[in-house]
């Protein structure tokens, strides 16, 4: 590990990856050398995608961006952060409800690790309604999610619904 290098953990479930989760890393990535987008598997969520689809989604989707990196994790984020020698965890942020669950999360993660700081970045106008479940929902009824999401997740998403 090079303590020298900046490097963020950018965890969520991206069940899938959104315009809004990369509009979120490519404003980062010039303040990091290294920026990790990482699905963390929640044994209480069944996603629409499993988590190696939504790696495999993600890595397609952001394969131009130099520095971004995909992994996949299960546990406590704060482990991950410390076995990269990360110092930085981001968020973003949407509306007032993202608020108060960040919030929690940033402090709960604060106690963990004090040494681990979280970001949040406030999501960009143009993408601040846009969730993996909205996304899904107007996929699943056959509306147009194509400047919603990266083109691959949007052909992936037409599969799963049959529609394709
Ligand atoms: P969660 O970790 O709550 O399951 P997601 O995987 O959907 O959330 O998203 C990961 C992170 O990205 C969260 O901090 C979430 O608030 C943020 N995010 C989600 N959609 C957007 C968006 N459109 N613009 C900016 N940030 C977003």
């Amino acid at each position: 590990m090079n303590p020298k290098r900046r490097v963020a953990v950018y965890p969520g479930s991206f069940d899938p990856i959104t315009l809004g989760h990369r509009d979120i890393l490519e404003r980062m990535l010039p303040s990091f050398d290294k920026v990790i987008m990482l699905i963390s598997v929640n044994r209480n969520k069944n996603g629409l995608f499993t988590p190696e689809e939504r790696v495999e989604l993600a890595r397609e989707a952001l394969k131009d961006l130099p520095g971004v990196e995909v992994d996949i994790h299960t546990g406590l984020t704060v482990d991950y952060v410390k076995k990269q020698g990360a110092g930085v965890i981001l968020r973003g942020l949407r509306a007032v409800t993202d608020f108060e669950y960040e919030l929690v999360m940033a402090n709960m993660n604060k106690k963990l690790a004090p040494d681990i700081e979280t970001m949040i970045v406030f999501a960009s106008p143009e993408f601040y309604y846009v969730s993996s479940n909205t996304v899904k929902e107007v996929a699943f009824h056959g509306g147009k999610v194509t400047d919603l999401v990266p083109t691959n997740v949007a052909a992936a998403m037409m599969k799963k619904f049959g529609q394709s």
